[in-house]
């Protein structure tokens, strides 16, 4: 079956109770028994609940996987992953990602004993140098947020199965419309479902996706065992997004590009970062990896001031100045001051990341009027 087929349909059975074609939204925390222990597969909602139930079973599905596990948020999940490790184990992460992530592996988990390697992974073969037999876990993000950077999967999973290492792969940026990294050799793709699969700026969610039937028994174990899942209403509202994500992708997608070369013409912009483009560096491992590019484009002024970026991103007014991206309408946001704070500024600079980035989730509004706004305050 075709992407854009699964995800309309994959999860999607008629209820059984009534033939209603949308899964209901099973607001309920327990479910009565016929006797002590026997139920209908039901038994508290911390462990099943019929609408996450459907919207599981639809997440694997469109990320070519076994096996989907939503939870409460995009940290949530990947939280559950590092739970999969144990003191003194060690990781290696990408030295460009989502700020939160970043804080989660050094404030909480550095204190439980696990080391992470935060390191450049723009050539996969330099990842080499900081395996050794305490290596437990890859992480990678790619497109990284925000920098754009590419990172290879093919080739990190090629070195890490060998030595019995897990690969994890945020793919939020690129939504499985772009990207399917179990078909690239990863063990769980991670979400932040609150950006494109949600794709309505109305829900905060996260989901794990894999194929191997003992990793979800041990993701599944501490999902319920630490609680952090989805309510129904939040999952019914990612089933009905997950049904348009092809149609919306592909305007972000046309947009994004638009957006992406107008602003390299524009005198008062310096670099843009969009692996679209032919000079990234590397835009062949995207374009062999990826089937288009997106819609999250970052860009630094020509004279790369900050009052100046400050300007422009009070300035828009179809662009909104918030966090979050991958919704309907259009984003506008200030990395360090924002998305990234939480990176202390020393590490952000040497990782590239200036105080004069501006970011933005292009969404699908018609682009001349996306254009026009972004003339308009780049002046
Ligand atoms: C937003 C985001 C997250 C965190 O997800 P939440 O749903 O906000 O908890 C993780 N990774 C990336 C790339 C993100 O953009």
């Amino acid at each position: 079956m075709k992407l854009a087929t699964k995800l309309i349909h994959a999860g999607a059975e008629p209820d059984p109770s009534t033939g209603a074609i949308m899964t209901p939204i099973y607001q309920t925390s327990t479910y009565v028994q016929e006797a002590p222990g026997v139920n209908k597969g039901f038994e508290y909602a911390r462990s099943q609940n019929p609408t996450r139930k459907a919207l599981e079973e639809a997440l694997a599905v469109i990320e070519n996987g076994n096996y989907g596990l939503a939870f409460s948020s995009g940290v949530a999940a990947t939280d559950a992953v590092i739970k999969l490790l144990a003191p003194g184990d060690e990781v290696i992460c990408g030295n460009d990602m989502y700020g939160g992530t970043y804080r989660l592996f050094t404030k909480v988990f550095e204190r439980f004993g696990i080391k992470f390697h935060y390191v450049d992974m723009h050539d996969a073969s330099g990842l080499q140098a900081y395996m050794n037999e305490k290596t437990k876990l890859i992480w990678i993000e790619t497109p990284t947020n925000p920098l754009m950077n590419i990172c290879d999967i093919a080739a990190v999973t090629a070195l890490a199965k060998p030595k019995g290492i897990l690969v994890c792969v945020d793919n939020t940026f690129a939504s499985p419309y772009l990207q399917n990294p179990l078909d690239l050799g990863a063990d769980i793709v991670m979400h932040s479902v609150t950006k494109y699969l949600g794709g309505h700026s109305d829900v905060i969610q996260g989901a794990l996706i894999m194929k191997d039937a003992d990793l979800r028994e041990k993701l599944y174990f501490i999902q319920k065992s630490c609680g952090a899942v989805p309510g129904p209403m939040d999952c019914f509202l990612v089933l009905r997004g997950i049904k348009t994500l092809h149609v919306r992708m592909r305007q972000h997608c046309e947009n994004g590009r638009h957006i992406a070369h107008w602003l390299r013409n524009h005198p008062k912009v310096g670099k843009v970062y969009w692996p679209g483009f032919e000079d990234h560096p590397n835009h062949a491992i995207a374009k062999k990896q990826m089937r288009d590019f997106g819609g999250m484009i970052s860009f630094v002024l020509k004279n790369d001031s900050v009052e100046e970026a400050r300007r422009v991103l009070s300035s828009t007014k179809i662009f909104s100045l918030a966090e979050s991206l991958g919704g309907v309408e259009s984003l506008i946001n200030h990395p360090a001051s924002m998305t990234h704070a939480s990176i202390p500024r020393e590490e952000r600079i040497k990782n590239g990341l200036s105080d004069s980035l501006i970011r933005l989730s292009v969404g699908i509004e018609d682009v001349e009027d996306l254009e026009a706004d972004l003339a308009a305050a780049i002046g």
